[in-house]
């Protein structure tokens, strides 16, 4: 996506070694013209998929999830929850989930009421690093019994595993919008 391409280039901000800060368009400020275009390049990329559901984790995905499911005819979003809450869910799957950027383990949550075997997933996340986040909401989607339709993050780093590891995981290829080949003296090489 040319527009995404534009935005990483001119307004990432490579904090070393192997994170890259968006702020700017998708993990604070949000870009919602930006958004309107990831959202319609998610519909058309997975058009002959009969989806129902968008999951996605909190809190940058909410945002995406919500504009992208726009595009799709029916479709609701279901956040998975990562904070402790005093409303307790006797009903609720959970997994557990390394973050990538926090370096800590937390637990994830998805409320039965939301999630069940009538479900024809799409993933999405902001952000793809090791996969911990992807494979736990496919984890939670196993437990659902939701069939996985597809997996989509805006962008992906080629150079960590996660990409690898849900295709050995799952089966299922991850639609990246842009992928990051690494960094090089603090500038963005993104994959032709
Ligand atoms: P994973 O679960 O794939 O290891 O890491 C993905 C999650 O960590 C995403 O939900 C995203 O929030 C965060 N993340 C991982 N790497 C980066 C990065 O380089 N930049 C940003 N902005 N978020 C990242």
């Amino acid at each position: 996506m040319k527009i995404l391409e534009k935005k990483i280039k001119e307004e990432g901000q490579v904090l070393e070694p192997d994170i890259l800060k968006v702020d700017s368009f998708l993990n604070h400020q949000i870009d919602v013209s930006l958004f309107q275009e990831i959202g319609q390049t998610f519909q058309k990329h997975f058009s002959d998929k009969k989806i129902n559901k968008i999951l996605t984790i909190e809190a940058s995905g909410i945002g995406l999830a919500v504009i992208c499911a726009q595009n799709f005819d029916n479709c609701k979003v279901v956040f998975v929850k990562k904070a402790a809450s005093k409303i307790t869910d006797d009903h609720a799957y959970t997994t557990t989930i390394h973050s990538f950027t926090k370096n800590t383990d937390y637990i994830a949550r998805v409320s039965a009421d939301y999630l069940n075997e009538d479900d024809h997933v799409l993933i999405l996340d902001d952000f793809l690093a090791n996969g911990e986040a992807i494979l736990g909401m496919y984890d939670l989607c196993q437990q659902a019994h939701a069939t996985v339709e597809g997996i989509g993050v805006v962008i992906a780093k080629g150079f960590q595993s996660g990409m690898t590891r849900i295709k050995q995981e799952t089966g299922l290829d991850v639609y990246a919008l842009e992928v990051i080949e690494g960094f090089e003296k603090g500038k963005v090489i993104l994959r032709k």
